[in-house]
């Protein structure tokens, strides 16, 4: 399996993970922009949010709510915080397994660069 992410979910590679349960796993990013920075992916292998079906609806509301949880979990939600999916490259995305930032703990400009 050649999917960077893929292989922190199997654990070919090592991560911080924070967060895991079934279908949804999250860890530090490598190179964090900000005091929190996660990064919280499904198990399954979606490259992009391009490739998104119908039937994924569920799993990405779960990603989302995973990522308020540990915002809210590390007390920076009342500040608030930012999550963002990269989509190819004007975006600057680097893995295509889809992952939500979430990024926090500092105030963020806007809009972003
Ligand atoms: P993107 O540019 O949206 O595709 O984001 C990819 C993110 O993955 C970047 O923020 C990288 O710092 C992060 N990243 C790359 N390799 C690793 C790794 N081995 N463990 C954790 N995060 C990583
Ligand atoms: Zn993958």
């Amino acid at each position: 399996m050649s999917c960077l992410f893929c292989r922190i979910i199997n654990r070919e590679i090592p991560a911080s993970i924070v967060y895991e349960d079934d279908r949804v796993i999250a860890f530090n990013d490598i190179n964090p922009q900000a005091p929190t920075h996660v990064l919280v992916i499904p198990r399954q292998h979606i490259a992009t949010l391009s490739d998104l079906q119908p039937e994924h609806d569920a799993l990405v509301g779960e990603l989302t709510r995973r990522a308020a949880a540990i915002a809210r979990d590390r007390g920076i939600d009342a500040n608030g915080f930012r999550t963002v999916f990269n989509t190819n490259r004007d975006a600057g995305q680097t893995v295509f397994h889809i992952h939500l930032h979430l990024i926090g703990g500092r105030s963020l400009a806007w809009p972003p660069g």
